[in-house]
C-alpha cells in the first residue's frame, strides 16, 4: 500500500502544496474524513449510537456528499443549512437508507418554521417560549425536543461557553424541572432532549458529568423519551474516547430505551483541512523578518478571534530563520505569528496551516477585496481535485445592488 492510502496518516501537505495550481487554497483530505467516520462507525455498530454531522463546521457540498452515506443524518442551525443538507439527503444514491435532519437554534423564525418542518424531522426548541409559540405548528411533521442547558461550565473562556451565566442557549434544567412539576403533561408533547455544552474537548469527562447532572435533575421525567441528542464539541482524538463513548451510549440505551445521537462537526472535518498560502513580500521591521502571505486572518478568523498562533506545517522549532507571518489586509493585527524555518523564505514559497478544516472557510470573508481560497479535495489516492474557484464575479455579485449595474445605477443623494 502506498503511504497516501493509509487513512490515519496525515496528508503530505509539504509535498502536495506545490502541486496546487493556485493559492490561497483550502485543501481537505477525504481519507482523513473517512477515517474518522470509520472510527465512529465502529461505535455505531457496537452501541447503536447515531451520528449526525454538524453542517455548520464546513458546509461544502463536496464534503457533505462524502459524509452523507457514512452518518445517520445532519444537524443544522438555520433554514439555509437545512435546505443544503436536505439536498444532499435527497440525492443520496441509496434512497431508502434512513437519513435525518436535526435542527436547533435560538433564531427560529416564525416565517420559516413551516418550511423547516418539511425539511427537518427533528426540532429541538431552544426556549420554552419558542416551544410554546412554534411547536404547535410542526406537530405531526417533526419530532419535537427541547434543548436544555445543564448549567455546567467546562470552558474558561466564557465566549465559547454555552453554559455561561445568562446564556441564550437552551432551557436551564432547573427551570425545566420547575415547569414540569407544575405541568407534568408537558412531557407527552416532548419526544427528545438535546444538549450541547462542550467545545474542542479532548476528554469525555464533561459529557459524563453533564449526563449525571441531567439524570439527577430530570431523571423522573426522562421515561418515555424517544431520543437524546448529546450535541457536539468533542474531538474523539484519544484512542480510548471511542470505547468510553461506546460504553456510555450502551448504558444510556439500556436505561432509557431511547435513540442516542451525537452531532460532531470539528471532530469530523477539523484535522482534515489545510490552508496553503504563498509568500508575496518580505522585509524587516524593528529587527524582525516579516513575510506577507496571500491569505490573512480573514481566511482563518478564529486566529484573530481567539488571538491564537495557528500551527504551521513548515515550522521547525530548531530552524535558524525566524519570520513573522502576516496577512495581506490593512488590519495591523492581521498576523499569524512567529515561525522558524531551516532556510530563508523566498517570494513564491508556500506554507500550510494544518487542522483548519472546521470554522475557517465558513467564517472567511473577502475583506479588502482579497478573494476567498480556492477549494481542493485530496482524494484517497492522494490526488488533488479542484472543487471550487472563486473570482471577481463572486465579489462583484456580493457588492452590487440587486438591480442595476455599476454603469447604469443612478446616483442618489
Ligand atoms: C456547533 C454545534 C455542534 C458541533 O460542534 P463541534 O464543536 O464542531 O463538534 C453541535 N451541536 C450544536 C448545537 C452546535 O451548536
Amino acid at each position: 500500500m502506498r503511504p497516501s492510502l493509509l487513512p490515519a496518516a496525515a496528508l503530505d501537505i509539504e509535498h502536495l502544496k506545490y502541486l496546487l495550481p493556485e493559492t490561497p487554497a483550502f485543501v481537505y483530505d477525504e481519507a482523513r474524513i473517512i477515517h474518522t467516520l470509520d472510527r465512529l462507525d465502529r461505535v455505531r455498530k457496537a452501541s447503536g449510537l447515531r451520528v449526525l454531522y454538524s453542517v455548520k463546521a464546513f458546509p461544502f457540498a463536496g464534503a457533505l456528499r462524502l459524509i452523507r452515506s457514512r452518518v445517520d443524518g445532519f444537524s443544522v442551525s438555520s433554514l439555509f443549512e437545512a435546505r443544503l443538507a436536505s439536498e444532499m439527503v435527497e440525492t443520496i444514491d441509496r434512497p431508502h437508507a434512513k437519513r435525518s435532519l436535526h435542527i436547533t437554534t435560538p433564531g427560529l423564525r416564525s416565517s420559516e418554521i413551516d418550511e423547516i418542518a418539511t425539511l427537518c424531522d427533528f426540532i429541538s426548541f431552544n426556549s420554552l417560549e419558542q416551544f410554546e409559540r412554534l411547536a404547535p405548528r410542526v406537530a405531526g411533521q417533526a419530532s419535537i425536543g427541547l434543548r436544555i442547558n445543564p448549567k455546567l461550565s467546562f470552558l474558561r473562556d466564557s465566549r465559547y461557553d454555552p453554559c455561561r451565566p445568562h446564556s441564550k442557549l437552551g432551557i436551564p434544567v432547573e427551570e425545566l424541572t420547575r415547569t414540569l412539576d407544575r405541568s407534568p403533561t408537558l412531557t407527552s408533547r416532548i419526544a427528545g432532549l438535546h444538549f450541547h455544552t462542550a467545545f474542542e474537548s479532548s476528554s469525555l469527562a464533561p459529557l459524563k458529568a453533564t449526563i449525571a447532572r441531567i439524570e439527577n435533575l430530570l431523571g423522573r421525567f426522562t421515561n418515555g423519551l424517544e431520543w437524546i441528542n448529546l450535541g457536539g464539541g468533542y474531538l474523539f482524538d484519544n484512542p480510548n474516547d471511542l470505547d468510553e463513548l461506546s460504553e456510555l451510549v450502551t448504558a444510556l440505551i439500556q436505561r432509557y430505551d431511547s435513540n442516542i445521537y451525537i452531532e460532531p462537526g470539528k471532530a469530523i472535518v477539523g484535522r482534515a483541512g489545510y490552508l496553503v498560502a504563498s509568500v508575496v513580500d518580505r522585509f524587516e521591521r524593528d529587527g524582525k523578518a516579516i513575510a506577507v502571505l496571500d491569505t490573512g486572518v480573514n481566511h482563518l478568523p478564529e486566529v484573530f478571534e481567539y488571538q491564537k498562533v495557528p500551527p504551521l506545517a513548515e515550522h521547525r522549532p530548531d530552524g535558524s530563520f525566524e519570520y513573522s507571518l502576516v496577512g495581506s489586509t490593512c488590519l495591523a493585527g492581521d498576523v499569524f505569528g512567529d515561525y522558524r524555518f531551516h532556510a530563508p523564505l523566498n517570494l513564491g514559497d508556500r506554507v500550510s496551516f494544518p487542522n483548519v478544516g472546521a470554522y475557517s472557510l465558513i467564517k472567511a470573508n473577502r475583506f479588502n477585496g482579497y478573494d476567498l481560497p480556492a477549494i481542493f479535495a485530496a482524494d484517497r489516492q492522494g490526488q488533488l481535485k479542484a472543487m471550487k474557484h472563486f473570482g471577481y464575479d463572486d465579489y462583484r455579485k456580493q457588492w452590487l445592488p440587486d438591480e442595476g449595474s455599476l454603469a447604469t445605477a443612478p446616483d442618489r443623494d
